[in-house]
């Protein structure tokens, strides 16, 4: 892995800092290019979850060395199971084998992985057998979701993952001013109070609002972070990356509290002070 791309580059920096940082999420959709090309680097982070090693080499990637790198590299861990579509679909029994083996505690490590290929070809019905897995697992392991296109998955599917990326995509989203603005706000941290009554007034004028703005912000946060080159988002290079992690998390821990019915104002200066104690 000498000549590396710029995304595949972004890619590591982007899992390292989730390894250091421990804050590895439950379920990834890894969106991958060529998926022959692409799929070592899956294989790198899953081997940076599973190898005792890693951690401490982490300038070195991965240990390549120990007997749990190899066996992972051959196929053959057994704390790794990789699930394939069986013709056009993921059938429905796959997923119940897969569950039904992962109950049983592991006998090597803390942790275990499992990677779906082409989750495009999970249909509603086998979708919904893992949908439950996904979103509480039992302690420790990780699902790692692989695809072509991210909007070929399942939306339920979905909208339980942490995106990351492998692609080289160009395409331009374009955002809204006021949101940019917001973002500059955010990372500067103390302009959120300075500017609370324009935030208020233009910005986050309510809970369906907020909800749509902190949805967009969090998704150009993980574009941003893994690789997607955005010339309107270049003034992100100035913020340190574990504080977009955090700004992250803080997002994807408050935003389900506004489906309560809570106090807006409240819930407003509450993660506004957690944004701002990040710096
Ligand atoms: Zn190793």
């Amino acid at each position: 892995m000498n000549d590396l791309t710029y995304i595949q580059k972004k890619f590591i920096d982007y899992i390292e800092i989730i390894m250091k940082s421990n804050k590895l999420s439950h379920s990834y959709l890894i969106e991958l290019g060529d998926s022959s090309l692409d799929f070592p680097f899956v294989l790198l982070f899953v081997k940076m979850i599973l190898c005792p090693d890693s951690i401490c080499n982490i300038n070195g990637l991965n240990c390549n060395k120990c007997n749990i790198c190899k066996l992972i590299d051959e196929g053959n861990f057994p704390d790794l199971e990789i699930i394939e579509a069986d013709g056009m679909q993921i059938k429905k029994k796959q997923l119940l084998s897969l569950k039904e083996e992962y109950q049983n505690f592991s006998l090597i490590g803390r942790r275990r992985v499992y990677i779906i290929r082409e989750a495009d070809k999970l249909n509603p019905s086998s979708a919904n057998t893992i949908l439950k897995f996904l979103e509480e697992p039992e302690e420790g392991i990780i699902a790692i979701l692989l695809t072509k296109n991210r909007y070929q998955v399942l939306d339920t599917i979905l909208s339980r993952c942490q995106i990351l990326s492998l692609v080289d995509s160009t395409e331009v989203s374009t955002v809204d001013d006021s949101i940019i603005r917001f973002i500059h706000y955010l990372i500067s941290g103390d302009d959120l109070f300075i500017h609370y009554k324009e935030i208020l007034d233009s910005m986050l004028p309510e809970k369906t609002v907020a909800k749509e703005v902190f949805d967009s912000i969090e998704k150009i946060f993980i574009q941003y972070l893994s690789g997607h080159e955005n010339k309107q988002f270049s003034f992100l290079n100035s913020c340190n990356r574990e504080h977009l992690l955090s700004y992250i998390t803080i997002i994807e821990e408050e935003i389900p509290k506004l489906m309560y019915n809570i106090n807006y104002k409240l819930w407003l200066d509450s993660i506004f002070s957690r944004f701002v104690e990040v710096k």
